[in-house]
Formats: structure tokens, C-alpha cells, sequence
């Protein structure tokens, strides 16, 4: 299948406004007569769902918890881009596409990051007008503060708590149309498949995580939000239930998976600091705008921090990019500070740690002002480490945070399936290689509020759908696949728990496909993955059965299709011989330890479609074509 993202002719800047208007439309009355489903209730979910509804059009909303509310969007801490400017810095729609694009190391499509810039100023005024209360500056106007990868200010935020405030307003925005009976929702459903029919996507099957039963569900056309798969690393920033599923089950019935290898290190974590651990803490990257990040000159320093002086510090960010210092973008600080590890300057009990320190920021700003703009993100801190980093630094690693990876999909959202729509963290369309700070939200909401309410129309105006319902052999043969599997899982009868198996897929994909990838380790790492998944259904233990609420067998499944996708990014990983962004190939790499690209070879997007069980997936290229910006090597010095 050629691969054809139907990127819209014409100057970039107008692109997005002229696909608008030669996409067809369907008439306000008949909207109604359209039935949409959506998986997912965070930011670009709970956004598309509320806008569909807004539209006209009869949407079903599924998601895993028991509120839409508690989607893993909530954990958002820092903030949202967007071109508004209004710190006359000399922020443009230009300079944030620009920025993105080099963010992401040039491997992301240029339409659909300018149409990103383009929509983030409309997101913000959305907001606004629906009440979330982003902070303010002194003469009223939105608050900026500054992320990485880039020279202005152009982050707004609530506090540490952004996401948690603009999925207030989606779900508010939601729950309006709940209450006017525009969208069913379905809290704790599972998607377990894709429906099919007749070439189209047309309806999903989900369990029901309370009763066990399994339901089927049509609709003209299926829209996922189901979120980024970092938790194939078990460790992770991720919500517990982010998972892989509901997309790999899209993959498996012929949608394509783009660049699944490309994995975001948030270089500021809290580090591990057991064995017991489920789960990893961010510290935002907003932190970066006022603490300084260290570590000591000497390796081996053993002493305390205050006890280092001035000239025994290595603020190894500051002197190695002096133009963007601490606010370097994530892969280029993660790999920095595993470097310093690597050498032995590493710090705390496990050596895997580096200095975020506010000492500077402190005694310059005083400590209410610290305590207005990151209050809550130090008091998490002090409740997990036990340590008051007002006055000891924050000890810092990185750890698996986002996935630029995620199903294909063209300039429209759509992905290989006619009528799968893809938006937010589970489509690779915006970050290339690595994605800046504050750029998910952005794009979750762009996709919800902004780009599918008007492609999808298009979608329904030019197709001509047949008649489907739960009881058309599609949805009924998709139906016993799902039910054949939950039966052979808790068959497996064995000795070890999922999450132990889970535990050890993570530590091969963190050791061999992590922050550091070589081609030998890449290849050992494929084939423990394949000896693990053997064993996974041999020796697994799921106890309970599936007539009741069993998240013991929720988690089985989708470890089991970790277990398979895990794979697939080792294959990817080793298909993409070069280092860009988040994917550092050890072999690749400039004199100065930065990822060197080949574009020559690898400009392009790689998407992989699913050949049938125990086969290899086999491999697509989408050519990147940069037409507006130069691809020059990344430089933040
Ligand atoms: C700690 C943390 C802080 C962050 N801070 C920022 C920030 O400051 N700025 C920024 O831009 N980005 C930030 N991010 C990234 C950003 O939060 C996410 O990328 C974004 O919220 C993802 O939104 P989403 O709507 O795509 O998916 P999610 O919010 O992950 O929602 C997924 C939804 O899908 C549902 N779902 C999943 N699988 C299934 C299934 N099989 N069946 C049914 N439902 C399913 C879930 O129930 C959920 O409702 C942060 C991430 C983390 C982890």
C-alpha cells in the first residue's frame, strides 16, 4: 500500500485553511443521523468526544476508569504551548513550528506541525473561555514561563497541575453533552478489538471491567485516544492503565505503527529507588526555568551537596550549551546526564542521580516565589524522597515519559483503515524523534477541538456505509476472538505473576532499547523478548475468572501485547540505522556525543504493518519532504 498523508497543496501557511475548505461537508441536519465512537477520555478524547457531540453527531465514549475524569491527561504537571507572544519575545506561529520541527530532530511532517502552531493559539482561547484558570501575569494577562528547546516563553500553566485543569474543562465541556444526551459514555470499558467490516472501521468490542461481559459497540466511524505505551518499560511516568492494547489490536486488523522505537527520557524524574517500585515520579520540566542542574567536578564525591563548594561543581548543562543552558530539550539533557553517570559522577546512594538544584533561585526571588510557582511539585517531592528541596537539591534521573511513536496517520487523522481515526498520544503525526515540553497537551487539544471535528466530516461526507450492526458476522467473529483470548489467559495456569514478567520486558527494554541503543544489544534484546513472551504463556499465573471485576486478568492482557510490541520496537530500532532525538544509536554519533542524523537514508517516517502471527511485520516509508526549513544538525550550544 502506498503510503499517501494527503498533505493539502499550496504555501504552508495556508494549507490547513484550504483543506477546510475543500473537504466536504455534511449537512447540520444529517449529523445526527452519524454514530461515533471514541475510546479515550483524556485531553484529545475527552476534547473530540465533547466537539463531535457540540457538532451534532451521536458519539459513545469508552474509557478505562471509573470517570472520565481520571484519565492519565490529569498527571500533566507543566504546561501548554502556544504562539500567542504575549511576552513580546518575538514568539510567531513561525518560531513554534520552527522550534518543533528542530525538536523533534526533523523527522516530523512540516503541515501538521504548522498546523499545530497555527491551532495552539485557538486552544488557549477555548480554555479561557471555558474556565481554566491558567495563571496570570501582573497586568492580567495569561502567565508565560519557559520549556525546553526553546528561546521564549511560551508555556501557560495552572501550577503543576496544567493538565489537571484543562482536563477539567474537556470533561465539563463532555458531561454538557452527556446531559443533553449527545454522548453515551462508558466509563470502565477496555477495548479489546477493532471491528472491520467491509474494509471500514466500524465498531469496537470492550469488556465491561465490573461485570466481565463482553460487549459490541458500531458506529460509522471509530476515533482512539488511548494514549502513549511507555508502561512497556513497566517503570514509567505513565498513569498504571496507559497501555498498548486498544492500538495494537488496531495494528493487528491493518492499521500501520510509525516509528514505535521513538521513546521520550524525561531527563527529571525522581530516581529509582527500589525494586519494589511500580511506578516513576515527574518532576516537571518547568523546573528547569529556575533550577540549576549539577553534579560534582570529581568523580566519586561523596560528599553532601552544601559541602561541595562553588568551583567543585560541574553545572555541565550551562558550560556545554551555553544558549539554552538548563532548558536544553529532554533527550538532549537525559543523555547528558546518563553521561555523567557513566563517568562516575553520578550522586545518592545509587550513583544514578544528578543535582536540580534552586539554592541560586532562592536567594534571588526568595522562597514565597518559588513556593507560588512550584509549590506543589516540591511538596511531592519531600513526600516521596522525605528530603526538603528548599533547602537540599533535588536528586534527578531520567525515565521513560511519552512515546512519539503511535499509529500512522495522514494530514486528516486517519490511519490505514478507512475510518480509524488516531488522535493524541496514540498517533506519531507532530514530535518526530522528541517531543518539546508542553507540546502534548497541545497537540491532544488541537486534535480534539480542532482538526477532527472537521476531517472527520469530510470522512463521512464522501463514504457510503453499509449496514452494520453487533450482529453482522464482523462484530460477532471479532467478539469470540476476544472472548477465545481472556479464556486462554486465565488457562495458562502457571507459576509466575504477570507483573514479574512485566517487570523483567521492562528492564530488557530499558538496558537494550532505552536512552542508549546498539545494534548487538538490540538484536540479544529481541530475542529475550521472544524467549520471555514463550514462557509468558506458558508459566503466567492469572488468578479469578472473567465474570467479575479481575484486574489481575485486565493486566494480563495487556502485558501479553507488550509482550508482542515490544518486539516490534526493537525492530524498528534496528531498522533506523542513525541516532535522532530520542533514539540514540551508540554508532551514530558526532565528535561532541550528539545524536548524528543521516538524511540521506532515514528521512522518513517507517511504518510497520502486521504480516500475521510469528511473521515479521513488514516495512513502509514515508518519505519527509522539507520544503520550508533547512535540516541542519540540531545544535543548542
Ligand atoms: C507525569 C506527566 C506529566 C506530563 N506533563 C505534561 C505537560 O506539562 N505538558 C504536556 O504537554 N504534556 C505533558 N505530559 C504528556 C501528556 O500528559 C500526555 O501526552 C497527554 O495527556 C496524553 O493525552 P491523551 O488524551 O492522548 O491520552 P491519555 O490522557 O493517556 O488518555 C488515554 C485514555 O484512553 C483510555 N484508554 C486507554 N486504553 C483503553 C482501552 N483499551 N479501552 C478503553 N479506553 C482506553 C484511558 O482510559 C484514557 O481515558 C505529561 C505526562 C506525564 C506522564
Amino acid at each position: 500500500m502506498q503510503l499517501d498523508a494527503k498533505i493539502p497543496g499550496g504555501p504552508l501557511a495556508q494549507k490547513w485553511d484550504r483543506h477546510r475548505f475543500e473537504l466536504k461537508l455534511v449537512n447540520p441536519a444529517n449529523k445526527r443521523k452519524y454514530d461515533i465512537i471514541v475510546v479515550g477520555t483524556g485531553l484529545a478524547g475527552g476534547a473530540a468526544s465533547a466537539s463531535l457531540a457540540e457538532l451534532g453527531y451521536n458519539v459513545k465514549t469508552f474509557c478505562i476508569q471509573d470517570s472520565p475524569r481520571r484519565a492519565h491527561s490529569i498527571a500533566a504537571q507543566g504546561g501548554i504551548n502556544a504562539a500567542k507572544n504575549y511576552t513580546n519575545e518575538g514568539d510567531s506561529i513561525w518560531r513554534l513550528f520552527y522550534d518543533t520541527v528542530k525538536g523533534g530532530d526533523f523527522r516530523a511532517r512540516e503541515a501538521n506541525v504548522y498546523r499545530l502552531a497555527q491551532i495552539s493559539n485557538n486552544i488557549i482561547d477555548q480554555c479561557v473561555a471555558q474556565g481554566v484558570p491558567f495563571a496570570r501575569d501582573y497586568g492580567g494577562l495569561l502567565a508565560n514561563r519557559s520549556f525546553g528547546g526553546a528561546q521564549v516563553s511560551r508555556t501557560f500553566y495552572a501550577r503543576g497541575q496544567t493538565g489537571q485543569q484543562l482536563l477539567l474543562g474537556a470533561y465539563s465541556a463532555l458531561m454538557r453533552q452527556v446531559a443533553l444526551g449527545k454522548v453515551q459514555m462508558f466509563p470502565r470499558r477496555e477495548m479489546l478489538d477493532l471491528v472491520v467490516a467491509n474494509g471500514q472501521a466500524r465498531g469496537i468490542v470492550v469488556r465491561n471491567l465490573i461485570t466481565g461481559q463482553i460487549e459490541t459497540h458500531a458506529a460509522h466511524a471509530v476515533v482512539l485516544c488511548t494514549g502513549g505505551y511507555g508502561n512497556v518499560f513497566f517503570l514509567s511516568t505513565n498513569a498504571m492503565a496507559s497501555n498498548i492494547s486498544a492500538s495494537f489490536k488496531a495494528y493487528k486488523r491493518g492499521a500501520y505503527f510509525a516509528n514505535p522505537c521513538f521513546t521520550q527520557i524525561h531527563p527529571t524524574c525522581i530516581p529509582v529507588h527500589g525494586t519494589y517500585q511500580s511506578k516513576l515520579t515527574l518532576m516537571s520540566e518547568s523546573l528547569r526555568n529556575d533550577g540549576r542542574v549539577w553534579v560534582p567536578e570529581k568523580p566519586g564525591d561523596t560528599r553532601a551537596p552544601q559541602q561541595i563548594p562553588e568551583d567543585e561543581r560541574d553545572y555541565y548543562l550551562e558550560s556545554k550549551y551555553p544558549s539554552f543552558g538548563n532548558l536544553v530539550p529532554r533527550d538532549v539533557a537525559s543523555r547528558n546526564a546518563k553521561e555523567q553517570c557513566d563517568m562516575g559522577k553520578g550522586v545518592g546512594e545509587t550513583k544514578l542521580a544528578v543535582y536540580l538544584d534552586f539554592a541560586d533561585a532562592i536567594n534571588r526571588d526568595g522562597r514565597e516565589a518559588i513556593e507560588r510557582k512550584y509549590g506543589n511539585l516540591f511538596q511531592m517531592y519531600e513526600k516521596i524522597t522525605g528530603e526538603d528541596p528548599y533547602g537540599t537539591p533535588m536528586m534527578i534521573y531520567p525515565a521513560v515519559h511519552y512515546t512519539m511513536g503511535g499509529l500512522w496517520v495522514d494530514y486528516n487523522l486517519m490511519s490505514t483503515i478507512d475510518g480509524l481515526f488516531v488522535l493524541g498520544e496514540a498517533n506519531f503525526s507532530d514530535h518526530g524523534a522528541n517531543r518539546l515540553g508542553a507540546s502534548a497537551l497541545m497537540q491532544g487539544l488541537a486534535d480534539g477541538y480542532f482538526v477532527i471535528p472537521y476531517t472527520i466530516g469530510g470522512y463521512i461526507a464522501r463514504t457510503s456505509f453499509s449496514s452494520v450492526t453487533p450482529d453482522t458476522v464482523a462484530f460477532k467473529d471479532t467478539a469470540r476472538e476476544a472472548s477465545d483470548r481472556i479464556e486462554k489467559l486465565l488457562s495458562i495456569n502457571g507459576k509466575r505473576t504477570v507483573d514479574d514478567f512485566h517487570r523483567q520486558l521492562g528492564q530488557i527494554m530499558w538496558d537494550y532499547c532505552g536512552m542508549a541503543r546498539n545494534n548487538q544489544g538490540l538484536e540479544k534484546a529481541r530475542g529475550m523478548i521472544q524467549e520471555l513472551r514463550t514462557e509468558f504463556w506458558q508459566n503466567a499465573t492469572v488468578p479469578g475468572d472473567d465474570k467479575d471485576f479481575n484486574q489481575s486478568l485486565e493486566r494480563a492482557g495487556r502485558v501479553a501485547d507488550f509482550m508482542e510490541f515490544a518486539e516490534l520496537m526493537v525492530i524498528d530500532a534496528l531498522a533506523r540505522q542513525e541516532s535522532c532525538g530520542g533514539h540514540f544509536n551508540e554508532a551514530y554519533q558526532t565528535e561532541e556525543n550528539e545524536a548524528r542524523r543521516d538524511d540521506e537514508n532515514f528521512c522518513h517516517v517507517a511504518a510497520w504493518s502486521h504480516s500475521g502471527p510469528d511473521k515479521d511485520p513488514e516495512f513502509h516509508k514515508e518519505p519527509l519532504i522539507f520544503e520550508n526549513v533547512e535540516l541542519t544538525q540540531r545544535s543548542y550550544k
